[in-house]
């Protein structure tokens, strides 16, 4: 479960990118973030994954106040939060299998699991034939597929992922969130921030817009509700 109450993030340049958030996401939900750019959705996604900490007010990731994590307990949170951004982020030198293996390396996984799990979930995306290829081989929609394997290969609660289809062509897009909808069947929470209103009025969840800083609708089954 994540719960924000009264969050504001302030930026050192004065910049106030969240103004006074409250919301509460319950373990398993699928959740669209949604909002104009600049509205404050990767600033949201950065607190859930402690890369950013709140100005003001409290913020619980499975029971665990983030914003006043002792540091030695960071790790132990992070490990819980699988993260997915629109532009891969891959480390350009490794392989795939390599990428995915390392996840797993920095928690000091043992060897002989670190290799079941890794090739475990490059069957769940879909890529155990292009395991020892290179990022650069790979097309946009099969690194972004690497990507997920990374974030869920340490079997985290929560995913964040931030426009994870932004870079990638209408089909390939589909592919992608079914995965993640398969990803969310197995007991994972999702929160994406998206712009793509054709995925959010198709697969309904629920809908969280954010404007100017603050929760302006937060609906079940809600619709996209912009333009574009
Ligand atoms: P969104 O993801 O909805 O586009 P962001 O959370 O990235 O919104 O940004 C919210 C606001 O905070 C914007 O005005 C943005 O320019 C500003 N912002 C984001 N990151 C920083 C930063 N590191 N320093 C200063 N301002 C920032
Ligand atoms: P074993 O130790 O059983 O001989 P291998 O090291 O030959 O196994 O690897 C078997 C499979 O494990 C490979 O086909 C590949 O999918 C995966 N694998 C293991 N290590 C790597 C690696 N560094 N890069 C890519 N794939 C790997």
């Amino acid at each position: 479960m994540i719960e924000l109450q009264d969050i504001w993030k302030t930026y050192a340049d004065g910049t106030h990118a969240l103004r006074g958030v409250s919301v509460l996401i319950e373990r398993n939900e699928f959740v669209y973030l949604v909002g104009p750019s600049g509205a404050g959705k990767s600033t949201f996604m950065k607190l859930i994954y402690r890369e950013e900490i709140p100005t003001k007010g409290q913020i619980s990731v499975n029971g665990f106040n983030i914003g006043k994590l002792k540091p030695r307990k960071i790790p132990f949170v992070r490990r819980n939060i699988g993260v997915i951004f629109q532009d891969y982020r891959l480390l350009p030198k490794l392989t795939v299998y390599e990428n995915i293996a390392f996840a797993m390396e920095v928690i000091e996984a043992p060897k002989r699991i670190i290799k079941k799990r890794t090739l475990e979930v490059l069957d769940l995306v879909g890529l155990r034939g292009k395991h020892a290829s290179l990022p650069q081989q790979l097309s946009g929609g099969e690194q972004q597929r690497v990507a997920i394997a990374r974030a869920i290969v340490n079997n985290p609660s929560v995913i964040v992922a931030d426009e994870p289809t932004g870079n990638l062509d209408p089909e390939t897009s589909w592919g992608i969130m079914n995965l993640l909808e398969e990803i969310n069947f197995r007991g994972t929470t999702i929160i994406m921030a998206t712009h793509n209103k054709e995925i959010v009025n198709t697969l309904r969840k629920r809908v969280i817009a954010i404007e100017n800083g603050s929760i302006v609708r937060d609906e079940l089954r809600g619709e996209y509700g912009y333009e574009n």
